[in-house]
């Protein structure tokens, strides 16, 4: 199930940030890790106390050059979209203003719960402060400090009462959910459209999810398929669907619900930082994945430019050497009719199992070709490995003294399992435990 979605909005200064970092804490990603991907620092999982949600900084959504008012306009309508629950930050030092106003009168017209922070209230003299805030209509303010990190067990306290029951639609297991991810026009809902409008595939009634997400659902060759979240992509026209950050949101919305994450690049304007990231973050999360190159009709092509364009992706996406690449054309439909069993591919290798026996005789057959490392006189010795689970399939190896795994032995591991099983289009992982 997915899980909750907080979305913090307010004007700028009031300290969404400093609160958003507070309640996110340190988490340190692995994406960050990966050269050339950085952590975009609006989105991320949380916890408070029993409850598990990711939480959105608004704020961190630029809106091109949009005036002021536009930018936070824009920035409460996508916590309207996306929120299960808002939190509307104020400042307690500066009192209700002109754009906290503007703020509320957008939060009013929407149905989702609004929870009201006055922040800045440093102390406990400043509790004062707090009942302006009444006027806004969002009843008791939450007297808060970011940057003291004082109160915010209150206002979360507070949102979560407003998470939503159990309310996604669970699809079976043997269903497979993929999306298209990917900057902003380079094709996915074009894609989607081309697939839904195959010949040979059968949709059946589009079911609504919460969140205004609208999943399709198809058979193909007697495989069930959902297409996740496609609502996005739908309905345009907002002044922030374009912007690149918007598209990251969205992407990480649509990996958590899927098993096989299609990263779509531009074969017209070729690779950019944006979709690395948008890739890294997939990687990240552990989904099956098939990069996916449309508009390849717009591209001057002889022999060699699929070649050329393939290394290109290998070059950029080095941590993506698993994925599958498919070129296609939304437009002229070619090769669209390749994807789908390309999805169904990788999505049977995210779900493949080992047998033990032999996945322990690849490993000693490995180590036996290349020794395992030592450090300060120790060497790593390797006891037995078994496959404990998949979407991703994970290994782990019980080992002496799990330090002396070295990420390159990892690596090599990793490769002489993919040489020996079919893991094509899937990240596995690798964890070293110590026997006791
Ligand atoms: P944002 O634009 O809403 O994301 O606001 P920031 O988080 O960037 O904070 C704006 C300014 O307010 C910064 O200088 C912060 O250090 C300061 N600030 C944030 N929270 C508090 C707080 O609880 N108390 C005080 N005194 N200053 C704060
Ligand atoms: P999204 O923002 O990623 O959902 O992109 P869209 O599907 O809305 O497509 C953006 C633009 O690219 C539209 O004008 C499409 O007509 C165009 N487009 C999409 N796929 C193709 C393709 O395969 N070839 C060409 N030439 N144009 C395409």
């Amino acid at each position: 199930m997915a899980k909750p979605v907080v979305a913090i909005v307010g004007r700028p200064n009031v300290g969404k940030s400093t609160i958003f970092n507070r309640i996110v804490g340190e988490r340190i990603s692995i994406v960050e890790d990966i050269p050339g991907v950085t952590r975009d620092r609006i989105y991320s999982s949380a916890e408070w106390l029993t409850h598990d949600f990711n939480i959105i900084d608004t704020g961190g959504i630029d809106i091109g050059d949009e005036p002021f008012l536009e930018q936070i306009r824009a920035q409460a309508e996508i916590a309207i979209d996306e929120a299960d629950v808002i939190i509307f930050i104020v400042s307690g030092r500066e009192g209700v203003t002109t754009a906290d106003e503007m703020v509320a009168k957008i939060l009013y017209r929407s149905q989702k719960p609004v929870v009201l922070g006055v922040n800045k209230i440093d102390n406990p003299e400043m509790r004062d402060q707090i009942y302006d805030f009444y006027a806004l209509g969002f009843g008791e303010p939450f007297p808060i400090s970011g940057a003291h990190g004082i109160g915010l067990g209150d206002l979360l306290d507070e949102a979560a009462k407003h998470f939503p029951k159990q309310d996604e639609i669970v699809y079976d297991d043997d269903v497979i959910k993929f999306s298209f991810i990917g900057r902003p026009n380079v094709g996915k809902s074009s894609l989607v459209n081309a697939i839904l409008g195959e010949e040979r595939v059968i949709v059946s009634d589009i079911e609504g999810t919460t969140r205004d997400a609208i999943d399709s659902s198809y058979t193909f060759e007697d495989q069930e398929y959902v297409i996740i979240d496609t609502a996005g992509m739908r309905k345009k026209g907002k002044v922030y669907e374009s912007t690149e950050k918007y598209s990251v949101l969205r992407a990480l919305r649509a990996i958590e619900r899927s098993d096989v994450v299609c990263v779509v690049i531009n074969g017209e304007e070729g690779i950019r930082e944006q979709d690395k990231r948008i890739a890294g973050y997939a990687h990240e999360a552990g989904r099956a994945i098939v990069i996916v190159v449309n508009k390849w009709d717009a591209v001057e092509k002889d022999e060699k430019t699929m070649k050329k364009f393939e290394e290109k992706i290998r070059e950029h996406f080095l941590f993506l050497s698993y994925a599958p690449i498919v070129f296609v054309s939304a437009k002229t439909k070619k090769r669209v009719n390749n994807l789908i069993p390309v999805i169904r591919r990788v999505s049977e290798n995210h779900s493949l199992r080992v047998q033990s026996s032999i996945l322990n005789e690849v490993i000693m057959d490995a180590v036996a070709m290349n020794p395992t490392p030592t450090d300060k006189g120790q060497r790593l010795r390797i006891y037995y490995s078994t496959q404990v689970s998949v979407k991703p399939p994970t290994f782990v190896v019980f080992v002496n003294n799990p330090e002396l795994m070295h990420f390159s032995y990892e690596r090599f591991l990793e490769n002489r399992i993919r040489d020996a099983f079919d893991f094509e289009g899937t990240p596995i992982r690798i964890l070293s435990r110590q026997r006791k």
